[in-house]
């Protein structure tokens, strides 16, 4: 079965009529929505799951004097543990090609390589996938676009998982969605005063990068990955470690790049035993200030000197990421001059 034909049983044809008559701009997050309710009323699964979300317990830590909210979601420790052995991964079924998704999964057409389907082990209501539609590995290298053009639309915060930072199905290339008003990193934004690049160096620290303008944006963190290529953890690593979040600003401002460069994809407690054992695995969504815990003890014990320890270990350090900003501000006034 080829790929189009793999995809063309399940598209979401309601969400593409909407799109048609409305064009994108005005009708592309109605067809989102439209898509959510569908997949709501038609997926027992996903409406279970969503039920549970609404029912999970959640607290929240300082984190560098800023807020981390912790949420206990147990349908995540797949997710959290998932393999990072080429070997294991190569011998399952990819999780994000049509055969093998389950049945009830619609996915709407983003522009032309991507669709757009519900995450069936949601971490916030109306959490989404964008799927490229071919089987081909997780790599930033031209995703930024995308991820501009879907927040532009929806207000949606676009995540990316690097593959050695957090991606769950790295074998597959896929962004997530998270609707507003979920992630900590909204109420985080800097002030960017006409800057295009704004480091914020407490944890889990960040670098913003204007995305008034998209081709601007997507040559200032090309940038930005050169930069960061000698920070790589490993060399044979496919690209330097990291997490990005597009937000959408805050009340009429625009978007905002915000890349988390990584030092490690996993801390050490990950892989303790006994009680020094914590099952944590950061990826996007927990560098915008949620950490998913999937296990109960987790959740109950972990405390702020703890949660400290874990980004600081995986964070580019302070003094790594002021090299990174002072390179980038050099690159940035020969690109103006
Ligand atoms: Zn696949």
């Amino acid at each position: 079965m080829n790929r189009q034909r793999q995809w063309e049983d399940r598209l979401f044809t309601e969400g593409i009529g909407i799109i048609e008559r409305e064009g994108a701009q005005r009708g592309f997050k109605r067809a989102l929505l439209a898509l959510y309710e569908q997949q709501m009323r038609s997926w027992p699964e996903l409406a279970v799951a969503s039920q549970k979300l609404e029912s999970a317990a959640g607290r929240t830590l300082g984190l560098d004097g800023r807020a981390l909210h912790l949420q206990h979601n147990p349908a995540r420790i797949t997710n959290v543990t998932a393999p990072t052995d080429a070997g294991e991964i190569a011998r399952r079924p990819c999780p994000l090609c049509p055969p093998n998704m389950p049945h009830q999964q619609k996915a709407l057409p983003f522009l032309d390589n991507w669709l757009v389907v519900c995450n069936p082990l949601p971490l916030f209501k109306q959490h989404f996938v964008l799927v490229h539609g071919a089987h081909t590995p997780q790599s930033v290298a031209k995703i930024l676009p995308a991820m501009i053009e879907f927040t532009r639309l929806t207000g949606f915060i676009t995540l990316y998982n690097g593959p050695r930072s957090g991606a769950s199905i790295p074998e597959h290339l896929h962004l997530q969605a998270a609707p507003p008003g979920w992630l900590p990193i909204e109420e985080q934004l800097p002030q960017m005063g006409g800057r295009e690049i704004v480091v914020d160096s407490r944890l889990p620290r960040r670098m913003f990068l204007d995305a008034t303008d998209s081709a601007r944006a997507t040559e200032l963190f090309a940038h930005t990955m050169r930069t960061l290529e000698r920070f790589k953890t490993e060399k044979t690593d496919p690209e330097p470690g990291l997490n990005l979040a597009v937000t959408a600003g805050c009340e009429g401002r625009p978007p905002l790049v915000a890349v988390h460069p990584r030092k490690k994809h996993r801390p050490r407690c990950f892989y303790a035993r006994g009680d020094e054992r914590y099952v944590v695995s950061p990826g996007s969504a927990d560098m915008a200030g949620m950490l998913i815990l999937p296990r109960r003890e987790d959740f109950l014990r972990l405390d702020q000197r703890k949660v400290e320890s874990i980004f600081s270990e995986i964070c580019l350090g302070p003094e790594e990421l002021a090299r990174v900003e002072q390179d980038l501000q050099r690159e940035a006034q020969t690109d103006g001059a």
